[in-house]
């Protein structure tokens, strides 16, 4: 370069840092100003050397990224600096320390988690992939503004991606429509996202992607003409009422073009909405939902609205902080148009994401969004139990999935996917009341635990101290934090069971004159069929390994014994018929359902249990009821087509069997009486309540209860305890 050259180049690295101040979106003061100063001298000074592909110096990156973060997204000083610093440590000699030193720990570690993510291996291998995703996140928890520059960091890095090769380019595009897109989209940072997916398709779709364009600038006159129109019949009746606004068309992205075309198998022409009307209106903020509404009647007074087609973002605004009034009218020239109702406010929260609502938010404690987004989001990253692909693919579910809001019992909102179910529910209000579920209500009505919720749903949750989380649970939610709580529940106790069963087989073997060590686990292992060591002592633990198998093994091991085996095998048979009498003994009785009916069943040949065993019933058609072993092959595909006809099914001994007992209760009816002799019978282990009713008069309350119990003994100390609520005056058997 000639020093011509390099003048210019840097007055125009000077010009693009004056803008940068110019264009930010949060006011700076002094202190922010020096900051962004140092940031942008040390980074100028760490990356002169460097150039990139295209031939640019390459600070024109950072500023570019700064840029995206100050007046796209809206981030403060403290992001403005971390961006222009992204690339230091990563690509130049300056270390984590400096950046401590000369911007202090906060500038410092976010700078340390962008290097992070750029120094994973972006592997071809999609697992690979996604755990790298994984640990992306992860970092998520030290400072989400990580994540935010490092989408905007992406979004240079795709607008200016001209000069790579074209295998680059299509392996970049493909992963920022896998990874970046979605993150964007999640946190509300709309234009973002659309402006990804749409040069995401430019390289992977190079051909489809240019002629959509073509064809989107071909009609851009005629869509102007038609918001002109829209506009004039408005005009009049909007000033009338003193509403302050603006009207303007939105094209759809060419991305979302393109994907209504694949999906339903259409061509450019016929894709009908190819953009939406927006109207922006100002007014104080107080006034807000009520203009909104105003402006909906006057379009409404002119346009058909199809009644569907309307979304009230404004009374519950999206988990994004996206607030707006949508309808979908018949519009000039009989088509329809999605007309999308905002305020100035609303509009930059749907441009800006975030920064924006936090902006508005300012002085309001009542946060919530985004910290409860990251809360979510942490809790399944920290689930290690669960495969690093099925969680992305949950992950990636969820952000795309549309929302639904239901109710609380006290009238609370809480969004959820759509598709969840009212088990989902419980966990998304607490863990620990989602592995207590023990039934759901919706709407006052019982429903089952995988009832598919609708929007305004009021849903309350019956919990049970006794409830444990079962494998069927996983067919009745749809939440990936439902999934993976459960998952990691399950694990827990098949560690439990695999923990018993070692003991088990520990004995076993002995019996056998074999030590149990790793030599012999692995031998039982592979001999069985297994893949590890847990398996193994968990089907022992479960009792589905037959002693006839470990006989076998036994055998195998000392082949040289033939014919002295073939006696003992003989021998071991009549002790393995009084193994089988001593679990009869014990487990006698079949009982079905929550409350443990004795009913007419048949086992099944399919599996043949035995008593003990874990069991299902399964109601056949012509047959009664048939009963199948909880591992049985056909299980999965019963429980998944038909859960409905699914019994409960135990053996249990009959001399411990429960029995029903009545209790009379009176006393005097005060605040939380009712809450305490709940929380007392369900405290009392063994205990179970099958009925209550309370009744007061007057001040004076009489209540019964039938609970179930195993003995007497039970049932004469619930009777102290009861006795012992403040209030309670007499408590009688009936
Ligand atoms: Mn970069």
């Amino acid at each position: 370069m000639t020093d011509v050259e390099i003048e210019k180049e840097n007055a125009a690295i000077a010009a693009e840092y004056r803008n940068l101040l110019k264009i930010s979106y949060q006011t700076l003061t002094e202190d922010d100003k020096k900051l962004i100063r140092l940031a942008f001298n040390t980074a100028v000074d760490a990356h002169k050397e460097q150039r990139r592909k295209s031939g640019e110096a390459y600070i024109f990156h950072p500023i570019a990224v700064a840029k995206i973060v100050a007046a796209e997204i809206g981030l403060d000083a403290t992001s403005i600096a971390a961006a222009l610093l992204h690339d230091v440590v990563e690509d130049t000699d300056f270390t984590l320390n400096d950046m401590e030193r000369l911007f202090g720990e906060t500038v410092a570690r976010i700078v340390d988690g962008l290097t992070k993510i750029s120094q994973l291996q972006s592997d071809a291998d999609v697992s690979l992939q996604a755990e790298n995703f994984r640990k992306m996140l992860l970092t998520l928890h030290d400072d989400v503004r990580v994540i935010i520059i490092k989408i905007a960091d992406r979004l240079h890095n795709m607008q200016t991606m001209e000069s790579m090769p074209p295998h680059k380019q299509v392996k970049i595009a493909s992963e920022t429509l896998y990874i970046y897109a979605p993150l964007a989209h999640r946190m509300g940072l709309y234009n973002i996202k659309t402006e990804l997916e749409d040069l995401s398709l430019k390289y992977t779709e190079p051909e489809v992607f240019n002629s959509i364009l073509e064809k989107t600038l071909e009609s851009k006159g005629e869509q102007k003409e038609y918001i002109t129109a829209f506009n004039d019949s408005l005009q009049s009746s909007l000033k009338k009422e003193h509403v302050d606004f603006e009207i303007k068309g939105r094209p759809k992205s060419i991305f979302s073009i393109r994907k209504k075309m694949l999906k339903q198998n259409v061509t450019f022409e016929e894709v009908y909405d190819k953009f939406a009307v927006r109207i922006i209106y100002k007014c104080d903020q107080d006034q807000e939902k009520f203009i909104a509404w105003k402006i909906y009647s006057i379009v409404t007074d002119h346009y058909r609205p199809n009644p569907v087609r309307l979304r009230d973002w404004i009374s519950s605004p999206k988990s994004t902080g996206y607030e707006a009034l949508h309808i979908t009218v018949m519009g000039p020239e009989g088509k329809w148009v999605e007309v999308q109702i905002r305020s100035e406010r609303m509009n930059e929260i749907a441009e800006k994401g975030y920064a924006a609502h936090y902006k508005y938010k300012q002085g309001d404690k009542n946060e919530g969004g985004l910290d409860e987004w990251l809360v979510k989001l942490q809790e399944a990253l920290e689930n290690q139990e669960v495969n690093a692909v099925d969680f992305i693919e949950q992950f990636k579910l969820n952000l795309y999935a549309k929302e639904i809001f239901v109710f609380t019992p006290k009238g609370d909102l809480k969004s959820l996917p759509k598709g969840a179910t009212s088990l989902d529910f419980a966990f998304s209000i607490h863990t620990q009341i989602g592995f207590k579920t023990r039934g759901t209500k919706v709407n006052g009505k019982l429903v089952p635990l995988s009832h598919v919720l609708k929007s305004g749903d009021q849903v309350e949750i019956i919990t049970s101290e006794n409830t444990r989380p079962s494998a069927n649970w996983l067919d009745y939610v749809t939440t990936s934090r439902a999934k993976s709580k459960i998952k990691s529940s399950l694990n827990d106790e098949r560690k439990l069971i695999a923990t018993e069963g070692k003991e088990i087989l520990k004995r076993k073997l002995k019996q056998l004159k074999i030590t149990l060590n790793d030599k012999s686990v692995n031998e039982l292992v592979s001999f069985l069929d297994l893949k590890t060591s847990l398996d193994l002592f968990y089907r022992v633990g479960l009792g589905t390994v037959e002693n006839k198998k470990l006989k076998d093994y036994a055998a195998e091991r000392s082949n040289a014994f033939i014919s002295f085996f073939k006696k003992k095998i003989r021998k071991q048979q009549s002790q393995e018929d009084i193994n089988k009498d001593e679990i009869t003994e014990k487990y006698d009785l079949l009982v079905f359902g929550k409350e443990e009916e004795k009913l007419n069943y048949k086992l099944t040949s399919c599996c043949s249990p035995i008593p003990g065993d874990k069991v299902f019933g399964f109601v056949t058609v012509s047959e009664g009821i048939k009963v199948h072993k909880n591992n049985c092959p056909n299980a999965v595909s019963m429980q998944a087509n038909y859960a409905y006809r699914i019994i409960r099914a135990k053996w249990i001994d009959s001399s411990q069997q429960e029995y029903f007992t009545d209790l009379t209760i009176s006393g005097i009816d005060q605040l939380g009486l009712v809450n305490n002799l709940t929380k007392i019978i369900s405290n009392n282990m063994h205990v179970n309540m099958r009925k209550i009713s309370f009744e007061t008069d007057d001040g004076f309350f009489t209540g019964n209860i039938t609970v179930s119990v195993k003995n007497k003994k039970t049932i004469d100390k619930l009777i102290d305890n009861i006795k012992k609520i403040n209030g309670i005056d007499q408590v009688k058997r009936s």
